[in-house]
């Protein structure tokens, strides 16, 4: 079993297509992936049958941007339907909020000489777009000397083109994914800037809104982090979740697969043991995609 349940595609801020990813999930032996890309669930609209390898088994999947104590936190719904229409109609809206966040972004940029932003982004096969790409066309540029300098400069809470959006709250993301009948997930709980009274209080307001998953194996995640974040999900009833957060081959220490085991306490607690759990009784990919 290995599951990474956390991987992006171009049609958000990924660099591969969903073909691609697909084949790097089966080289490097992945049992399951899911895609979860920011805020779009476009990549399951191209996805053929026979471009999924072997005994690899798809989840449909989505990252959802929520604001918390104006934190900007991430949830994953896994197993969702894709069709359904009140997940679609959040994800437009967010959709248009990321649209309205770049042109806000433009717009500073211009006033500081800087144009073209719109353009470039128009050339992207992206539906979600970002700030990745925005520092992509700033690294480009070369205004930003990597992408840390970018966000860290340019696009981040401080940066001097950053731009804000009022992105859904947990509850409505929550409540989304479980009507289109997903598992949510709270994404990478140790990379949000917040104290350790806040995250605990983050956690169980999660699990309170009917959130049901903690990620707790990710990459760059040291054992003693990991630990705590596995005793954080146990205290709350939550299953574990594991992910890479996979973007880009060029990243390879987040690639596909690249985290730790959960620890053998949550052995019982693995998300693929929910009762909701997608792969359980048939590959829901396959068989949708056939009966198509
Ligand atoms: P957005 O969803 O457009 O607000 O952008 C958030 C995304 O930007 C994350 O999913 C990461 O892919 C990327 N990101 C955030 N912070 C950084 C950083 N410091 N360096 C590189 N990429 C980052
Ligand atoms: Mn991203
Ligand atoms: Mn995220
Ligand atoms: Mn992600």
């Amino acid at each position: 079993m290995l599951a990474d349940l956390h991987a992006h595609t171009w049609f958000s801020d990924g660099t591969l297509s969903p073909r691609a990813l697909l084949e790097r999930a089966a080289a490097r032996g992945l049992t399951h992936l899911a895609i979860t890309d920011h805020d779009t669930t476009a990549a399951f609209e191209s996805i053929e049958p026979d471009w999924i390898a072997g005994g690899l088994q798809l989840l449909r999947g989505v990252e959802i941007s929520t604001l918390w104590e104006r934190q900007e936190i991430h949830i994953v719904g896994i197993g969702i339907d894709c069709a359904n229409a009140t997940l679609q109609a959040l994800l437009q809206d967010q959709q248009r909020l990321r649209r309205d966040r770049a042109a806000a972004m433009d717009m500073s940029l211009q006033k500081a000489g800087i144009c073209g932003l719109m353009d470039y982004l128009a050339t992207l096969p992206c539906t979600a777009v970002g700030r990745n790409h925005v520092a992509q066309f700033l690294l480009d540029r070369g205004i930003a000397r990597s992408k840390e300098h970018a966000f860290k400069n340019f696009l981040g809470d401080k940066g001097k083109y950053a731009a804000s959006a009022r992105w859904c709250s947990i509850e409505e993301a929550v409540k989304a994914i479980r009507t289109a009948g997903g598992i949510a997930i709270l994404a990478h709980p140790n990379r949000y800037r917040i104290s350790n009274p806040a995250l605990r209080r983050l956690v169980s307001e999660f699990a309170a809104a009917g959130g049901e998953g903690l990620e707790v194996s990710y990459s760059n995640l040291d054992a003693d982090r990991l630990d705590h974040l596995a005793s954080l999900c146990l205290a709350n009833g939550l299953w574990a979740s594991t992910g890479s957060d996979f973007h880009s081959p060029g990243s390879h220490w987040m690639d596909l697969g690249k985290f730790r085991l959960l620890p053998a306490r949550c052995a019982e607690r693995a998300i693929w043991l929910h009762p909701g759990w997608p792969g359980c009784a048939r590959n829901e990919m396959r068989v949708t995609l056939s009966g198509a």
